[in-house]
């Protein structure tokens, strides 16, 4: 079953307002089994909204489109369905009452203009909405000799997504061959794409009914493996199956299976372990600490920080001495293991992270070019240093030096 969405709207073809209902429409769609094979913008202008139906109508069995059903003059939708499929448009009389009630219900009298929206194409089946004045329409067509569904939807998310829920998806679950869904999305840490593709490819090129998809984000790589059949056991089967060759094969890289965040699964394992964490944040300017702080509960195993910047505070506040600096310089091995040192010290905390380096776009040297970043983490009993030469713009160093920090803390803790 192959789907095709269309969003109406020319304000979806400037650069201020963007599609969001597809997203939501596809993750419908598969839910019941469908794939969405094309999505399609297209401006308010009739001539062009027939013609995307048409073209949709000619590759795919069920059409989706949204927007375009409101009451203006740049309202064309239902209009462009009817020339495209050569059908009428009639004005419904139930719909036409309902829209006068609306109206009535809030003290108000309804614009003429209104009525269009009770004109329903031949043959449709109206899907109500409560929560607006545009009725859906739902039309079960033959188009070029075969069976099609082609739906009309309201344009505003409040009014599209109880419309696909309560009334799209009963019908399309009716009309299609049970299908059940499973997904899930094993997440590695600072690794490459390629390393990872390279190494995992093999694995699952031998599930040709699993979906395997890799994405790459900074410092982290998605694998989302999806399957779709008849039973959900048989489907979550595969996917379990094919995510543990995986896990085999990756070993402690993969930090979570289940779609936690790298920082989630730290804050759990420093839980689980009793253990409390400080850091002391030079170039990352607090955004460990942010990340951290971001996960509900994390009070429980974070105890805070300090922003070190300038070079007297990294001594004033995590006790790194002066001749230490003068003679690595701030941005070095010894002074991201001191830091780790001093403010875990300072905290009384199990484990101290100390960060410092070069996020650019100035202030890099031949020796320590922008990008340098180096990592600490003590524990009183020992410390590692890390030294990482990231690339990318300052805010991409920054992230990555953090990404680098909580993979260190987790391989440390797992
Ligand atoms: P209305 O009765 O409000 O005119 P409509 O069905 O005609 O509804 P549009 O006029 O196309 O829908 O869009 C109304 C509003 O809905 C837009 O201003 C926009 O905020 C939102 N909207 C429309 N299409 C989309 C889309 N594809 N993704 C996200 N938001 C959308
Ligand atoms: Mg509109």
């Amino acid at each position: 079953m192959l789907a095709e969405i269309i969003a109406v709207g020319s304000e979806l073809l400037t650069p201020f307002r963007q599609d969001t209902n597809s997203l939501f429409l596809t993750e419908s769609l598969n839910g019941v089994g469908v794939t969405v094979a094309f999505k399609t913008i297209v401006g308010d202008r009739e001539a062009h909204i027939a013609q995307a139906i048409t073209v949709a109508l000619g590759r795919c069995d069920l059409v989706f489109l949204m927007g375009g059903l409101g009451p203006t003059a740049d309202d064309l939708t239902r209009e462009a369905v009817a020339a495209a499929l050569g059908i009428r448009l009639k004005r419904d009389g139930d719909v036409l009452a309902a829209l006068y009630k609306r109206f009535a219900e809030r003290r108000a009298s309804m614009p003429s203009n209104n009525t269009r929206q009770a004109e329903i194409l031949e043959g449709a089946e109206v899907l109500p909405n409560p929560h607006g004045t545009a009725p859906g329409q739902w039309l079960d067509i033959v188009f070029g000799g075969h069976r099609k569904l082609l739906v009309l939807l309201p344009g505003p998310p409040r009014e599209l997504k109880p419309m696909m829920t309560e009334e799209c998806l009963p019908r399309l679950r009716e009309a299609l061959p049970p299908r059940a869904i499973a997904r899930r999305v094993l997440k590695i840490a600072m690794l490459g794409e390629s390393d990872v593709d390279a190494r995992i490819a093999p694995i699952y090129g031998r599930f040709s009914d699993v979906e395997t998809t890799i994405l790459a984000k900074p410092g982290e790589i998605e694998v989302h493996l999806l399957c779709s059949k008849a039973i959900l056991e048989v489907a979550q089967g595969r996917v379990n199956e094919l995510a543990s060759r995986i896990e085999e094969e990756m070993e402690d890289a993969i930090y979570s299976s289940q779609g936690e965040a790298l920082e989630e699964i730290v804050l759990y394992y420093l839980q689980m372990r009793g253990a409390t964490l400080a850091v002391a944040e030079s170039c990352t300017g607090g955004l460990l600490s942010e990340r951290l702080t971001r996960v509900s509960g994390s009070s429980r195993a974070f105890q805070g920080g300090a922003v070190v910047y300038s070079n007297e505070l990294k001594t004033q506040l995590a006790d790194v001495p002066e001749e230490l600096i003068e003679e690595h310089g701030a941005v070095s091995r010894d002074v991201a293991e001191a830091l780790a040192h001093g403010v875990r010290r300072r905290a009384s905390a199990t484990i101290g992270v100390g960060i410092t380096g070069i996020a650019g776009p100035s202030g890099g040297t031949e020796e320590k070019p922008v990008g340098t970043v180096y990592i600490g983490i003590a524990d009183g009993k020992e410390q590692t240093v890390v030294e990482r030469r990231f690339r990318g713009d300052r805010e991409r160093i920054r992230y990555l030096a953090t990404q680098q920090a909580l993979d260190m803390l987790r391989r440390k803790l797992m």
